[in-house]
């Protein structure tokens, strides 16, 4: 996990409570904008949001609109996310089982190295991976 905060992470919104209720609309607009700009894992509505984890703030300035740091903090959140599952989803795939005679090895079907001696050195697979984790 390369030691982040695990993901599924979300940008931040406005949640309904007692007081938010009784905000007027120009209000709620106004905070629903610095919501969106809050990277969170955790960011729950069931407990108005007291158990949430800030990951990043997007900051908005003299380069950058309101509007783009807000997309950026969404981009931010798609990218860890999607990370994750493509590391999930190429881990599913990094040994496929092949029936050998009387006995299965397993094999990276990308360099076609057996799993016990590992990836060759040039596997787009392996590569893929150790950048992903960091390695
Ligand atoms: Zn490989």
């Amino acid at each position: 996990m390369n030691g982040h905060t695990a993901t599924p992470w979300q940008v931040g919104r406005t949640l309904h409570t007692p007081q938010t209720k009784e905000w007027p609309a120009w209000a709620w607009e106004k905070n629903e904008h610095q919501e969106r700009l809050g990277i969170y894992r955790n960011f729950r509505a069931e407990d108005q949001g007291t158990s949430r984890i800030v990951i990043a703030k997007a900051i908005p300035d003299a380069l950058g609109s309101q509007e783009e740091a807000e997309a950026n903090a969404a981009f931010i959140v798609r990218a860890a996310n999607s990370h994750a599952a493509l590391v999930e989803a190429l881990r599913a795939v990094e040994w496929v089982g092949l029936l050998m005679g009387d006995h299965t090895c397993e094999m990276c079907p990308q360099c076609w190295s057996h799993k016990q001696g590992g990836h060759a050195p040039d596997c787009q697979l392996d590569k893929a991976l150790r950048a992903a984790e960091g390695d």
